[in-house]
């Protein structure tokens, strides 16, 4: 990727590059996000259009563009990206009364970024099935 081209999120032909994807810049601390939990492997931040009164967007710092994208080599990464879902809904005070975790994958499901997220809402009551 040439450096001094301007960074256009919304062009899909750049889907796959890391440093046009939203998630990626917001890793990279070029975007604002409010983090709520970081390590080596993932960083967690507050949605921006919350869906629920805790709405935590769980995303691995590797670029990985869906479930469908996912290896063997990442079956730890995914198990730490669940199980920090599960803390941060500890710690809200959500183990007990419940939470919701979600992958979106693709279109049909409505995946809006292209770099791999788990959802973490908690604090209502939700539906099933989803919408
Ligand atoms: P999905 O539809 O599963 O791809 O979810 C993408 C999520 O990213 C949506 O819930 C958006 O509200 C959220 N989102 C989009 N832009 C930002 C941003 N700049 N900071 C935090 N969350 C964002
Ligand atoms: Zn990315």
């Amino acid at each position: 990727m040439n450096p001094l081209e301007p960074v256009n999120p919304l062009n899909p032909a750049r889907y796959n590059e890391p440093m046009s994807c939203l998630f990626c810049r917001i890793i990279a601390g070029e975007i604002p996000a409010t983090k709520v939990f970081e390590d080596d492997r993932l960083v967690a931040f507050n949605d921006i259009n919350p869906q629920a009164p805790m709405h935590v967007l769980v995303v691995p710092r590797l670029h990985v563009a869906t479930l469908n994208d996912l290896e063997s080599q990442h079956d730890g990464l995914v198990g730490a990206m669940v199980r920090t879902a599960s803390t941060i809904a500890a710690e809200r005070g959500y183990r007990e009364s419940g939470f919701r975790t979600v992958f979106n994958c693709n279109a049909d499901a409505g995946q809006a970024v292209f770099h791999l997220h788990l959802h973490v809402l908690g604090g209502r009551k939700m539906a099933w099935p989803p919408g």
